[in-house]
């Protein structure tokens, strides 16, 4: 198996963290790219597990000694993605899921072309700001400093792959499956595996004639 790379990008408030969790929660294949932030922790959050949390020195350290696969500023902090978590998905076979803003989608592309990028769209503006007033994350200021982001990032949907709109978390979690299964079956990213199944039949196809004639 091929371990795929993910990125799953759209504005703050569009369930990109909800939809990874559930995915993650049901699916022992994907591995979530754990990113380094200068930001605070929220309630709830642990470090390690939703974040690695850090001063800007030691970020700044680990950019400098190349070990930042991407990273970019959003809303004033920085962010970014350990290079060793795509060297762990490949070692262990996982498909991995990157939740990260569009500066960091475009730094993938960059460096690995097939990579799968997904985009999450909220279903309108009003349940963008009832879904972030419920998060209950921010203070006015920064909501707005969000919001503000989330123009610029809504700008850059036509560079991705899949468009998905969560309405229905189920229903979005459905269809984010079904194009994840339709990437893990396609020849392009099978490469050798495919070819080998191909010739292979090939091989049993003859013998299964060989020995129909025989028995004719
Ligand atoms: P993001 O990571 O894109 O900023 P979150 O996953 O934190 O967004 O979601 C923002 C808020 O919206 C959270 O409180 C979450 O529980 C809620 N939420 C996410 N997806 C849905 C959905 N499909 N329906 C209703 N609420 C949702
Ligand atoms: P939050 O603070 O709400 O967890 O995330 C804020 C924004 O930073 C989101 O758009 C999220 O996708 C993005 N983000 C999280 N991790 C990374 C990362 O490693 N790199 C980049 N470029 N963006 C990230």
């Amino acid at each position: 198996m091929r371990s795929l790379l993910i990125v799953l990008a759209g504005p703050s408030g569009a369930g990109k963290t909800t939809l990874a969790k559930l995915l993650l929660a049901r699916r022992r294949d994907f591995l979530f790219s754990v990113s380094a932030t200068t930001r605070s922790v929220r309630a709830g959050e642990q470090d390690g597990v939703d974040y690695h949390f850090m001063d800007r020195a030691r970020f700044d350290e680990l950019v400098r000694t190349g070990e930042m696969l991407e990273y970019a500023e959003v809303h004033g902090e920085l962010y970014g993605t350990p290079r060793h978590n795509l060297v762990m998905a490949r070692e262990r076979e996982q498909h991995l899921l990157l939740d990260i803003d569009v500066q960091g989608a475009r730094q993938v592309r960059g460096v690995e072309p097939e990579v799968l990028s997904i985009f999450l769209l909220p279903p309108s503006g009003a349940r963008v700001l009832e879904r972030l007033h419920g998060r209950g994350s921010e203070d006015e200021h920064e909501l707005r400093q969000r919001l503000a982001t989330a123009e610029a990032e809504l700008r850059a949907v036509s560079e991705f792959d899949y468009v998905l709109i969560n309405d229905e978390l189920e229903q979005t979690a459905r269809r984010l499956e079904a194009i994840l299964a339709s990437e893990e079956r396609k020849v392009a990213r099978l490469g050798k595996e495919a070819v080998e199944r191909a010739n292979a039949l090939v091989l049993e196809i003859r013998r299964a004639l060989n020995e129909r004639d025989d028995t004719l």
